[in-house]
């Protein structure tokens, strides 16, 4: 099966027997991005990126109300 990196976009090829039930992390060879990869039945039932908390402000709004 072929997943695609969340980061880059680059398909990774997972067509081993080792991937059709899988559940942990899987490196991407393009970027080094890690992400979680699950697999069931030789199907991929999710990914997402890496439990890596990354703190993203949101950017406050210039509010326009005097
Ligand atoms: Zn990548």
């Amino acid at each position: 099966m072929k997943v695609e990196c969340v980061s880059c976009g680059h398909e990774l090829n997972l067509d081993h027997w080792v991937f059709d039930d899988y559940e942990g992390s899987v490196k991407c060879f393009f970027c080094s991005r890690i992400m979680e990869v699950k697999t069931a039945k030789g199907i991929v039932y999710s990914i997402s990126p890496p439990a890596i908390t990354e703190s993203k402000r949101n950017p406050a709004l210039a509010e326009t109300g005097d």
